[in-house]
């Protein structure tokens, strides 16, 4: 059965209704405002239309993996003011198109990186969001700083000029049981506990853990922003 338009605009915003009651049931469930856990679309792989549907319906942050398929979608959604967070694997030749085109990169585990997003950073825009990815179970092939060396490396992004620190990103390994995996969440929780006090960072806010499978784990152990993807667009394409 081919769906409608109109079948398909039901589904993204029927979902998410459903997440976002999900997320408000998680805070409530961690006695914390559910205003404290934001919502980032993650929408590798889904069309534009899709976007647009989710926006309509009142999402405003949106979350791109790859650079060449988020440019396109960033300049055919001009009209929408969507903020654009970066959350994929980046190469230094691809970090002048981020730099350009998106508000948030959240993929950072090298200064390298951060210095040519800070330089490439066009002057008429406000300085670009950072977080600082977090390789918490130490996996090998893993992105992410390891957590050991997440404090400096915070501090060397900090002085940049064109970049704002705004927190720690990770991606826990997927085969750990509920406990561990519990654990894994809580550590990024720490960790950003201590780089605060350590550097006292100004808009130093955020915690970004939880996908479709374990958002309600993350907004337990201190998640204030979840990034969501199938489970708001369905499969990806
Ligand atoms: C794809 C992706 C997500 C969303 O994953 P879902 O399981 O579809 O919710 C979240 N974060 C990152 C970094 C991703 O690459």
């Amino acid at each position: 059965m081919i769906a409608t338009s109109d079948t398909a605009e039901d589904f993204v915003q029927d979902r998410l209704d459903k997440v976002r009651q999900r997320i408000q049931d998680a805070a409530t469930q961690a006695a914390r405002p559910a205003a404290a856990i934001n919502l980032l679309a993650v929408s590798k792989a889904q069309t534009v239309t899709a976007i647009r549907t989710a926006h309509n319906a009142g999402q405003h942050h949106f979350g791109e993996n790859y650079v060449v398929e988020a440019v396109a979608k960033i300049e055919a959604l001009v009209d929408l003011p969507i903020c654009w967070h970066f959350i994929g694997a980046l190469q230094a030749n691809k970090t002048a198109a981020v730099a350009a085109h998106f508000d948030w990169v959240q993929s950072v585990d090298r200064i390298k990186i951060a210095q040519r997003l800070s330089t490439q950073r066009p002057v008429d825009l406000p300085p670009l969001n950072i977080c600082v990815q977090v390789n918490l179970n130490q996996e090998l092939q893993k992105a992410g700083v390891d957590p050991a060396e997440a404090l400096s490396l915070c501090d060397d992004i900090a002085q940049l000029p064109k970049l704002q620190l705004r927190g720690l990103m990770a991606i826990p390994a997927t085969d750990l049981g509920v406990q561990a995996q519990r654990q894994t969440f809580q550590a990024l929780t720490q960790l950003h506990t201590t780089i605060h006090k350590q550097l006292q960072l100004a808009n130093f806010d955020t915690i970004s853990m939880g996908m479709s499978a374990d958002f309600e784990e993350a907004i337990a152990a201190g998640s204030t922003l979840v990034r969501v993807g199938t489970a708001i667009f369905g499969q990806r394409l």
